[in-house]
C-alpha cells in the first residue's frame, strides 16, 4: 500500500489522500477537496484514480468529488446513511465491509459516528497498521459535534472502536491542527512532558511533510485518550466544581469535548 499525504494548504487546513495498489497503480482518493492536486499527483505518479472515498459529508471532503469523477469516471464511496447528502454517491458502506483497491491493497470500512452520524474511518491492516480517520480523531485532538454530530457518539467510537486499534497504527488525519490541539493538551495538562515537548517544533512544521503519528503517541498527546490521567482530572474540577474526584471516563471525555468547544 502506497500512502501519498496531500496538503491542500487551504485555509481548513484540510489533508487529503491517494492510497495507491503498488502492482496495479489503481488509486482511491480520500476527501479530495483539492481536485487539482490530487489529479496532479496521481497524474505524475502514473496512477489512476478509480475510487473516491468521503470519509463523511462535509462540504470540505466532498467539495472535489465532481471534478475528480469528470476526469477519471471514479466511483464515490461514503457512509451508507450518507446518501441523501453526498450528491452522486455509488456505493454506500457499513462496518466492516472491504474496500478493495487494485490488486494489493484491502481496506476495512469502520463505522465512527460523533462528528456527524454517517462518518467512516479507513482501517489498514498489513505489516503496516494505518487508520484514515477524517475528522473523527485528529492529531492531539477530537473533531467537534457541532453540525450534525453528537458528543456522546464521538465518546463511544472513541472509547469503544479507536483506543482498541494496535499502538503501532499510524493516524493519517482529515486536517492539520496539531500545533493547536498541543496548546489544548498542555491548557489541560500542565505537565504533560511530551506534549510540552512537540510544542515548538510543530508551531514551525511544514504541514507538506508533516509528521505522522501513531496511536502511542497519540495516547501520550491527545487528552481525548487522557481520561484517567490525574492532572486532567485535577484541572477538570477546577472548570466543573461539582465533578467527584474519581470521574469515570465517559464524562471526563464530555466535559472536555464542552470545553474544546469554548477554547
Ligand atoms: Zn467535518
Ligand atoms: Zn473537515
Amino acid at each position: 500500500m502506497i500512502v501519498e499525504q496531500i496538503w491542500t494548504a487551504n485555509a481548513y487546513r484540510n489533508f487529503n489522500y491517494l492510497i495507491a495498489c503498488r502492482e496495479t497503480g489503481e488509486a482511491l482518493a480520500i476527501d479530495p477537496l483539492d481536485h487539482e492536486k490530487c489529479l496532479a499527483t496521481a497524474k505524475a505518479k502514473g496512477w489512476t484514480i478509480t475510487q473516491i472515498l468521503n470519509t463523511h459529508e462535509h462540504r470540505d471532503h466532498t467539495g472535489g468529488n465532481a471534478q475528480v469523477v469528470a476526469a477519471t469516471g471514479a466511483k464515490v464511496l461514503a457512509h451508507a446513511n450518507a446518501r441523501d447528502k453526498i450528491p452522486g454517491m455509488d456505493r454506500g458502506l457499513r462496518a466492516g465491509e472491504a474496500i478493495r483497491i487494485g490488486r494489493t491493497v484491502e481496506l476495512e470500512c469502520l463505522d465512527t459516528p460523533g462528528h456527524t452520524m454517517s462518518h467512516i474511518c479507513l482501517r489498514a491492516h498489513g505489516d503496516r497498521p494505518a487508520l484514515f480517520c477524517g475528522d473523527t480523531l485528529f492529531n492531539a485532538g477530537a473533531g467537534n459535534c457541532h453540525n450534525g454530530g453528537h458528543p456522546s457518539e464521538l465518546y463511544d467510537t472513541f472509547a469503544g472502536q479507536l483506543a482498541k486499534l494496535p499502538d503501532e497504527t499510524l493516524i493519517y488525519p482529515g486536517h492539520d491542527y496539531i500545533a493547536n490541539n498541543l496548546g489544548f493538551t498542555l491548557d489541560r495538562e500542565p505537565d504533560n512532558a511530551k506534549a510540552r515537548a512537540m510544542l515548538p517544533a510543530m508551531k514551525q512544521q511544514d504541514a507538506a511533510r508533516a509528521l505522522v503519528t501513531t496511536l502511542a503517541l497519540e495516547k501520550e498527546i491527545n487528552t481525548f485518550f487522557r481520561l484517567t490521567s490525574p492532572s486532567v482530572i485535577k484541572r477538570l474540577r477546577e472548570a466543573f466544581p461539582d465533578l467527584s474526584d474519581n470521574p469515570d471516563q465517559k464524562t471526563v471525555f464530555l466535559k472536555l469535548r464542552e470545553l474544546r468547544n469554548k477554547w
